[in-house]
């Protein structure tokens, strides 16, 4: 089975191709602080509850809702610093509802 991202409004999936772009995934914490800000972050709610959803065994989110300075770099490899929180998502949920987040304009090409 193929997993996807967790994340509200984000449909990347597990997938080679994923993988060749540069997408990294990332279980959820298993520490008990780390996992409820990963949770908040998240900010979804579980469809049939209608309370906050809680992320299963599976779980993952994608790269793209970690910061560049959430990773360390080992060579060609990446891996997510010990204590980084998710902070880029494309939806945010305010009172009045779902609004669209504009995205930054990239900054690539700066050290
Ligand atoms: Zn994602």
């Amino acid at each position: 089975m193929t997993r996807s991202c967790s994340a509200l409004g984000c449909t990347t999936r597990d997938t080679g191709l994923s993988r060749k772009r540069g997408i990294s995934f990332h279980q959820f914490p298993i520490d008990d602080i780390q996992r409820t800000k990963w949770i908040h972050a998240v900010n979804r709610a579980d469809p049939k509850s209608k309370k906050i959803w809680i992320p299963g065994p599976g779980a993952i989110l994608c790269s793209r809702h970690f910061a560049e300075a959430d990773f360390e770099s080992y060579g060609m490899r990446r891996k997510l610093r010990k204590g980084a929180v998710p902070s880029v998502f494309l939806y945010k949920i305010e009172k009045i509802g779902i609004v669209r987040l504009r995205r930054k304009k990239s900054k690539r090409g700066h050290a």
